[in-house]
């Protein structure tokens, strides 16, 4: 029993869905060729929106209304679109085994799914306590942040928590943007993070400081150097306070964790070739794996990038998986006109009444500019190596000033004088 199609996307994230436009847009397909498999039982969404929109306390963004593409303006994709495009959606089903040699995916119900041409548009899982050894993360009130059903958790979790505590766990993206939430739902928060500093693999220490800093003013605790080794729990098996390698102990009415994730490789482990580096499905250019019928794109995806002298890199942001989704789409139907990727890398974040966005590499000498203030903050920092701008960061940039400074990004524009660089600050990209 089975069924084949042309063409499979396996995985309906949000490179799902980039890529389903550009299939649609490009045509190339006809109707009942190409399909989406996903283990979710919705269609693709934007999954920024569920750190941001889908947790405030009013006016929260709900389906059908982020469904993918509209994050980067373009088209609302709801089930109604893919089926006048011909597009089948195949939801709430996981796929358990994939054979490349054979083109064949099995479902979890024991169906075959053929495919002449795959897209491994998986993603990535959120990593969890257990795999740091810290039992009893299945608790109520635990929290992990990856897909809608955990986003639903979040927010049951936070109704019944108004006025109480909440401690976060880990100081990336999900701690910084989950803090900011409960804030907002009224939700007293401590954060507790290994390294010194939030956000220790992006974020300068100067940089840190101001959210930290900005953080604390709304009422945001944070204990860093430091993690968790057990919960105490009552006789409900909620948990009640959180337990640190200190010996500290954090009263808990509920617990967001965001340790990081995992890339969802695993199907595809010993066919594909694997970047060692970063644990994802190595591809070239055109998003081809090792099996030339397989491409992989978003966060499941190690490519090069030509700007870091096609150094191969795992990237875990939506622009980059909109991005790749689309230029797989194209190189599988206009092969022969489809260069090589050229993406520069691009990060951002938007956090109570703050917004900033990231291009390129931080590597190098850093060098600060602009306003830390509070009201109206207006700063940055550029990342320069060998003479040249390799990353720049901004806060409070208009659309202009975040142009600008991806372009001395992707210009490598040239730095003959550290002090000066600092002083011009933003008006350096802006000359550019
Ligand atoms: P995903 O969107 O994760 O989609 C993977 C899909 O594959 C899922 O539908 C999953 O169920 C499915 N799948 C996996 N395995 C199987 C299987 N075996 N069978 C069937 N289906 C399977 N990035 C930013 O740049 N800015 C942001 O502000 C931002 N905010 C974020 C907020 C949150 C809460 C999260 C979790 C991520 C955020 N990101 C952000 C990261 C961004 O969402 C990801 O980089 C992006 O979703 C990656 O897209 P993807 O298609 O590769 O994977
Ligand atoms: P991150 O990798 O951003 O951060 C994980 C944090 O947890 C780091 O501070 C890490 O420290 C820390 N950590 C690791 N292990 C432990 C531990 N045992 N105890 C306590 N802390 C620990 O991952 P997130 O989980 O925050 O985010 C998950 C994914 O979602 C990422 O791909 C991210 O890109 C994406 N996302 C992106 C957003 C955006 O771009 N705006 C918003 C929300 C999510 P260390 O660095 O030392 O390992």
């Amino acid at each position: 029993m089975g069924r084949a199609f042309v063409y499979v996307i396996l995985g309906g994230g949000v490179s799902a869905g980039y890529a389903a436009l550009e299939f649609a847009r490009r045509g190339g397909y006809s109707r009942g060729e190409l399909c989406i498999i996903s283990e979710e039982a919705v269609a693709p969404y934007e999954r920024p929106a569920l750190s941001k929109g889908y947790l405030l306390p009013e006016g929260a963004a709900r389906l059908p209304g982020f469904h993918t593409c509209v994050g980067a303006n373009d088209e609302l994709l709801t089930p109604k679109w893919y089926k006048e495009q011909g597009i089948e959606l195949i939801l709430g089903t996981k796929i358990i085994s994939a054979d490349v040699r054979r083109k064949a995916l099995v479902t979890a119900a024991g169906e075959t799914i053929s495919y002449k041409t795959l897209i491994i548009a998986t993603g990535a899982r959120a990593l969890k306590l257990e795999e740091f050894g810290i039992q009893g993360s299945d608790a109520e009130n635990i929290c992990y942040l990856r897909n809608i059903h955990d986003a639903d958790k979040l927010v049951n979790a936070m109704k019944s928590c108004s006025g109480g505590n909440a401690v976060v766990i880990g100081g990336g993206y999900i701690g910084m943007e989950c803090a900011a939430a409960l804030v907002t739902n009224k939700i007293r928060v401590t954060m507790v993070f290994p390294e010194k500093h939030c956000m220790a693999r992006l974020f300068t220490p100067r940089i840190a400081e101001y959210y930290e800093n900005y953080y604390t003013l709304k009422g945001v605790t944070f204990v860093k150097g430091t993690v968790l080794t057990s919960f105490e729990k009552d006789a409900t098996g909620k948990v009640t306070a959180v337990i640190l390698k200190d010996g500290k102990r954090l009263r808990a009415d509920m617990v967001v964790v965001g340790i990081g994730i995992r890339a969802n490789t695993s199907l595809f482990e010993g066919q594909l070739v694997v970047s060692m580096v970063n644990d994802g499905i190595k591809v070239n250019g055109q998003m081809q794996t090792s099996e030339s019928s397989v491409y992989a794109v978003g966060d499941v995806a190690a490519f090069p990038i030509k700007l870091f002298d096609g150094d191969v890199r795992r990237l875990e942001h939506v622009d980059s998986a909109r991005r790749t989704a689309r230029h797989a789409v194209s190189a599988i139907l206009e092969p022969a006109k489809t260069r090589d990727i050229n993406y520069l890398p691009f990060f951002y974040s938007r956090v109570f009444t703050l917004s900033w966005q990231f291009y390129g590499d931080n590597v190098g000498e850093v060098v600060h500019f602009g306003e830390f203030t509070n009201s109206s903050p207006r700063f940055g920092a550029y990342w320069v190596n060998k003479g040249r701008i390799t990353g720049a960061f901004l806060e409070g940039g208009s659309r202009e000033e975040y142009e600008a400074i991806s372009v001395a990004v992707g210009r490598k524009a040239k730095v003959t004088d550290m002090a000066e660089l600092g002083k011009q600050g933003l008006a350096f990209a802006i000359q550019e």
